[in-house]
């Protein structure tokens, strides 16, 4: 394992030398229309409590992002039907034209096309959409019959077509995934080509139908890491908060196994704790200035370099890279 992770940190050190780029998280619904077994925030959890930020609160979020340094900003929500396209798309353009050098990332799940061009129109650049798995036995065991692979997938080819920097990726450990799935998943990212991959272990949530399913592992989720990063050299790959909740330094082995970029928490500290995908999350009582600098630290202490700047893919569009923290 110890050169599976040399070899994918000598080439994410290639592509983006020692830089670890810093996104700014804002979970702004918990409210969700779907019912994926393994989310704590699924239609069917009636134990948690809901809420919802408004435009205020989320420009009020950006604005301690963009205090903070961050260039990124990623609005991340359950599938929420209040939130209207022209909702979204009134977050999104008056975030764009607030902070216009900023990439918006969308991460809301399944929108017919003329919704994702929509909000490529109004500014967002990135959309963030796991696939979960890529094997349709394994989807179907997931998730409800009313949720299909086959539409997730078309999902994130007509993203990428619109031209978004398009994120897939996986649940490490979810319940009945296999050797042959995962294989699957990789392939599957190969075909796709995207910008981002994020990875991190499934870990159960209270009051879902897998509550009592054990958590992937660390050395399992970072083995996906590692043949992530040597399958697709330029992808932005994150060392997830799901991956610091099962292990103290486990994002900071995500970094040496490849992955290079962090997603602090940006939304409000009351919320914080009812973004409840999953048990234990942790960072849910910090300050944003806390979580910035907590990491900061942890990067540095790896031999890391962190990065403000906005942090496009290597191959994509947009602004170069030019100062680090
Ligand atoms: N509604 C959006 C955002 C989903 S939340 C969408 O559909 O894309 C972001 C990611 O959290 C999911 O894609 C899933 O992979 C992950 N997640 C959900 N439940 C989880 C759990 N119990 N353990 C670990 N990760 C989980």
């Amino acid at each position: 394992m110890e050169s599976l992770f040399a070899q994918a940190r000598a080439i994410r050190e290639e592509q983006y030398g020692k830089e670890v780029f810093f996104r700014g998280l804002i979970e702004f619904t918990n409210f969700c229309k779907n019912d994926c077994f393994y989310c704590g925030v699924r239609a069917g959890n009636r134990q948690i409590e809901r809420y919802r930020l408004s435009l205020e609160q989320i420009l009020l979020a950006c604005k301690t992002g963009d205090v903070l340094g961050y260039k990124t900003f990623v609005l991340q929500g359950g599938e929420d039907p209040f939130f209207t396209d022209d909702h979204i798309i009134e977050i999104v353009s008056s975030v764009h034209k607030a902070y216009p050098d900023h990439a918006v990332t969308l991460s809301i799940g399944e929108k017919p096309r003329e919704s994702y061009e929509r909000f490529f129109a109004a500014g967002a650049s990135r959309y963030l959409l796991r696939h979960e798995t890529a094997n349709e036995e394994h989807y179907a065991k997931m998730h409800p019959a009313s949720m299909s692979l086959a539409y997730r997938k078309q999902c994130l080819f007509t993203l990428k077509e619109i031209g978004f920097q398009v994120g897939a990726g996986f649940m490490v450990g979810s319940p009945f995934q296999t050797p042959q799935t995962l294989l699957e998943d990789l392939r599957f990212l190969e075909e796709l080509q995207p910008a981002m991959v994020g990875l991190g272990p499934f870990i159960a949530a209270a009051n879902t139908p897998f509550a009592d399913k054990p958590s992937g592992s660390l050395a399992q989720t970072l083995r996906m890491i590692a043949l992530a990063r040597i399958l697709l050299p330029k992808a932005l790959i994150p060392a997830t908060t799901a991956l610091g909740t099962i292990s103290p330094e486990g994002r900071e082995r995500g970094l040496m196994a490849g992955a290079n970029v962090v997603m602090p928490n940006l939304s409000p500290k009351s919320v914080r704790k009812l973004y409840a995908l999953y048990d234990n999350k942790i960072c849910t009582g910090d300050e944003a200035a806390e979580c910035r600098f907590c990491m900061e630290g942890r990067i540095r202490k790896f031999g890391f370099t962190p990065s403000m700047v906005r942090g496009d893919a290597v191959g994509f569009s947009t602004k170069k890279p030019s100062r680090a923290i």
